[in-house]
């Protein structure tokens, strides 16, 4: 029962929030849990403390969050736009208008800490696939492909043989 519990696939959208590791959405990608410690709120690990994976793929992987910060800024101003029309409404004849851009940004600065966080978390989702037991995987893959190649090897050793026979032959 414990086994089948662990072995459960956690789903996406909930691990997205939880800004978890995208290889197994157990682990945490940030040392510490509050993103409010600001502090060291971007305090990332460099491997998952679950299953491994590394975090950083490349020197300045993290460079491209830029393009996922402002997607994520745009939905949550689109998000308050719409909650504020349906609660305070909206019009061009008064202010309402303003206080929204107020509101609005003050959101934005409260939650910033964490959509930089959610912002990382999704960058790497895009690149890591859920594979929790991504070492095993890969060990099998390569053994698969080495024998492969011992495979292939020898079918050219043969080939090169017949070959080489005949042309002892032509020549
Ligand atoms: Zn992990």
């Amino acid at each position: 029962m414990s086994a089948q519990s662990t072995d459960k696939k956690p789903s996406l959208f909930p691990s997205l929030c939880q800004t978890r590791c995208p290889r197994c959405r157990r682990g945490n990608m940030f040392v510490d849990p509050n993103p409010y410690h600001l502090k060291r709120f971007m305090k990332m690990y460099d491997q998952c403390p679950v299953c491994g994976q590394h975090f950083d793929l490349e020197v300045g992987f993290y460079y491209g969050t830029g393009y996922v910060s402002y997607a994520l800024t745009i939905a949550v101003s689109v998000a308050t736009l719409v909650i504020w029309a349906l609660t305070i409404g909206l019009s061009v004849h008064d202010t309402r208008v303003l206080y929204w851009l107020v509101f609005n940004g003050v959101v934005l600065v409260v939650l910033q800490p964490y959509l930089m966080r959610l912002a990382r978390t999704l960058w790497l989702f895009f690149f890591v696939g859920y594979d929790p037991r991504w070492r095993e995987n890969l060990r099998k893959t390569r053994n698969v492909s080495i024998t492969e190649l011992k495979t292939t090897g020898k079918a050219f050793s043969a080939l090169f043989f017949i070959l080489e026979g005949k042309s002892y032959i032509y020549f």
